[in-house]
């Protein structure tokens, strides 16, 4: 083989000559120097503390991954996982990328000061700086690629241009910033412009969480949901460390001195195994983290650790290679999406204690705002924006203004019924959901039977207030199945499958989805059935908290409800009849809210019936509804239809020739 004789100059035999399939956090190891300006101890940068930002930062070149959506906690070395990006993309993985941060100053910050000082600091990656000026307060000029600054605060500088690798620091605060553009989610808008880079075009974004609405959640909640799961270091069974698993230790259940519990130490994981129940100390967390797997929401563990073997315990260390380290067995399907979510709380960070944490969480929850901090930034959970009580008198004012029932608003284009089913009757409503989801509630009533409802859900023509020979009936109709006449609504169910949703409240308060799909599979007379019913579990604590928001806001378009002009007082007082309130427990030290009704014995269909619409109008996907303008032209302009080869008679359900199957 000819040996071709010449000296390409260093940086040139770098970009030719990349690190064969390292992985970016083995590059990271070998090449990032943390200077006593970044880190609390300086010296090349390791994962042996925060083993679980392996995984997130080598979904960089997973093909399987486009986008990752890291919420966490503040102090747990979220922010490197971007800069270890970064890095690693300079030297191994070139693409044009944008580096977005919420204000001015904090891009000047990182581009005039950490990820300068990251560069010059690594011989790797300092070989790559172009002679000259190569780092300004916007960007950084490497000879592979251009590091852009993005200042949220003012998109319009780059949201035209084409990035291969997007980097998200705060990616709630910088929605936030960008909101006064009216560009709507940069996070979106980012999005679609990697795709000139198809499959490796990649979007990372680290966020403690603001709230369930803002960007951070929302991506992660389209994710696959990942969670840290670490065996207990005594009986091997995996589990999420995280708030609710902090302990006082007993004998002192009942100190709430946050300064007392600090210097004592007093807080513990206890094992969520109830067999076992160990009080895990701090000194073993590290054992357990660098034991831990990331596991999708999609899928469960079924192994434990057999903690006596000492061979399993030693090849189940994040240091063991991959062929050899030994991880439980898991069970369920492999996630579809290609959107990666990852989520930790305080609690794994090897810079807080247990007790540290607890303690925290006494010092702040009578203080609203001090509290709320502590749920975003050290439970990393999205602060639930509880307009937390609702008031009838304001929206009666309202009502003088509204539309007329039985009538179809111009906006509207769709219509949906829901009936909250109980033993003698069935308490309905009908809604008619428009662009942006506007919502308007157009007809309330109670029927004896399912016939009724379904009569007027799927026999009605309700006409359009504006053009009376316009009429739509309901696309959609729900029923609550949760309590009374269950098997009677399976059987509505059964004969209307596509046109009928069955649903049942949770309000378990820690349910992160707003609905999950559940299988019922038995026959009515309580056998087993091979093809069950679907069932929708609606996180109803999320919807009430929309109701009420949405209850506040005045005025029309996109984002608002509204009843109509004969909407009585009785139905307006069930509407609002609960408030979220902390409720009252005496073992635990912890603050639980729930959803309550104001007064003991107060009737609160109204509530329940307005939540099922709100679930209904997001299944349908109301926020992306067309206008009734696009529909119209949709009408009068369908589709041609083919003279030639209509694919053997195989039709779409509208009646168009299905044309996948046609052939010359
Ligand atoms: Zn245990």
């Amino acid at each position: 083989m000819a040996v071709v004789e010449f000296a390409l100059p260093d940086s040139v035999s770098t970009i030719l000559k990349p690190d064969e399939d390292i992985l970016p956090t083995d590059w990271t190891e070998r090449h990032r120097i943390l200077t006593d300006r970044d880190a609390g101890e300086p010296g090349p940068f390791r994962y042996d503390g925060t083993p679980y930002w392996i995984e997130p930062t080598n979904a960089l070149v997973d093909p399987r991954v486009g986008t990752v959506t890291v919420i966490k906690a503040s102090r747990c070395g979220g922010s490197e996982l971007l800069k270890n990006v970064l890095a690693y993309s300079i030297d191994q993985r070139p693409m044009p990328t944008s580096y977005v941060l919420p204000r001015d100053t904090d891009v000047t910050d990182e581009f005039r000061g950490a990820l300068v000082r990251m560069i010059e600091n690594s011989p790797r990656l300092a070989a790559h700086k172009l002679p000259g000026t190569w780092a300004t307060e916007t960007s950084l000029a490497l000879d592979t690629m251009l590091v852009s600054a993005a200042k949220a605060s003012t998109p319009m500088d780059f949201i035209r241009r084409t990035f291969g690798l997007n980097l998200f620091d705060e990616v709630d605060n910088c929605e936030e910033q960008a909101k006064s553009s009216r560009l709507g989610s940069i996070w979106t808008l980012l999005l679609e412009r990697l795709t000139t880079y198809r499959h490796r075009g990649k979007q990372f974004g680290v966020s403690t969480p603001t709230t369930a609405d803002a960007a951070a959640w929302q991506a992660y909640e389209v994710s696959d949901r990942r969670r840290y799961w670490t065996p207990c270091p005594y009986c091997g069974v995996y589990q999420v460390i995280h708030f609710e698993t902090l302990w006082l230790m007993p004998g002192f259940e009942e100190i709430r001195d946050p300064d007392l519990i600090t210097a004592r130490n007093l807080v513990r994981h206890r094992c969520e195994n109830p067999d076992c129940g160990g009080m895990v100390p701090d000194g073993e967390k590290l054992w357990m983290t660098q034991r831990g797997i990331w596991v999708p929401a999609c899928q469960k563990i079924v192994g434990t650790l057999d903690v006596d073997s000492a061979e399993l315990v030693a090849r189940s260390h994040f240091r063991t290679p991959v062929a050899d380290r030994w991880t439980p067995p898991l069970k369920g399907d492999a996630p579809i999406t290609r959107n990666r979510g990852y989520w930790l709380d305080a609690t794994v960070s090897p810079w807080r204690t247990f007790s540290e944490i607890l303690a925290k969480f006494f010092a702040t929850k009578d203080k609203p705002r001090d509290y709320r901090v502590f749920v975003n930034s050290w439970r990393a959970l999205a602060w639930r924006e509880a307009a937390q009580t609702a008031n009838v008198s304001d929206l009666k004012k309202r009502l003088a203004g509204a539309h007329a029932p039985d009538v179809i608003p111009a906006r509207a284009v769709k219509l949906i019924c829901y009936a909250d089913v109980q033993d003698n009757r069935l308490e309905y409503g009908v809604a008619a959901l428009g662009p942006g989801e506007e919502i308007w509630l157009i007809k309330q009533g109670v029927a004896e039977s399912f016939e009724e409802v379904e009569q007027v859900a799927f026999n009605t023509a309700f006409p359009y207030e504006d053009d009376p020979d316009q009429h739509l009936t309901c696309e959609l109709l729900g029923y609550d199945s949760g309590g009374h006449r269950t098997f009677e609504s399976y059987e509505r169910w059964a004969k209307r499958p596509h046109e009928i949703v069955l649903t049942k409240g949770s309000s378990k308060g820690d349910m992160a989805e707003k609905w999950t799909l559940s299988h019922v599979e038995r026959y009515l007379n309580g056998q087993k059935k091979p093809t069950g019913i679907r069932l929708f579990i609606v996180n109803t604590g999320i919807y009430k908290e929309k109701a009420y928001n949405l209850y506040q806001r005045e005025g029309h378009g996109p984002g608002t409800f509204h009843f109509h002009r004969e909407t009585t007082q009785g139905f307006l007082d069930q509407a609002t009849s609960e408030e979220y309130v902390p409720l009252k427990r005496k073992k635990q030290s912890k603050a639980k809210y729930a959803w309550q009704l104001k007064t003991e014995g107060r009737r609160n269909e109204g509530l329940d019936i307005i939540v099922g619409l709100l679930f209904m109008a997001d299944r349908l996907n109301a926020k992306l509804l067309p206008t009734r303008e696009v529909l119209r032209a949709r009408a009068s302009n369908p589709l041609p239809a083919t003279t030639s080869g209509t694919g053997g008679g195989i039709r779409m359900p509208d009646g168009r020739p299905f044309l996948a199957t046609r052939r010359r």
